[in-house]
């Protein structure tokens, strides 16, 4: 399975993390399959957010209902772009696909995981 990500929706993502930063920003990742690829289409930011510089409500805003969802997208204001222990846990709780990008929030500063935080490469896509 290849995971591509339009280039639109990881954009604007990644705006989301600037406009957050300091604190961390997160989305949901809408997509669907496509052949052997997940195709990740747009980005969803539900109602009631809060963003502070540690995360703890991000279990919340897994919204089963959500049709396409399949996966996250958080920033890491520390600039390191690997799951905290909370997020391996919360990874491997929810599944799907779990996007971090680190400070300073470009394509190469974002990495993609699977299970509780096995990295995964992906490709950006028009
Ligand atoms: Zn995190």
């Amino acid at each position: 399975m290849a995971i591509k990500i339009r280039k639109n929706a990881i954009l604007s993502a990644l705006a989301g993390a600037k406009a957050a930063y300091p604190n961390e920003f997160i989305c949901l990742l809408r997509g669907k399959r496509v052949g052997e690829d997940l195709v990740i289409e747009d980005t969803l930011i539900p109602p009631g957010i809060m963003t502070s510089k540690t995360m703890t409500s991000f279990s919340d805003w897994m919204l089963p209902w959500i049709e396409g969802l399949v996966g996250t997208f958080h920033s890491h204001p520390n600039g390191v772009a690997r799951p905290s222990r909370q997020d391996g846990w919360l990874f491997s709780q929810k599944g799907g696909v779990n996007f971090i990008a680190a400070e300073p929030f470009g394509v190469k500063d974002t990495a993609a995981f699977i299970g509780s935080g096995k990295k995964v490469e992906f490709a950006v896509v028009d």
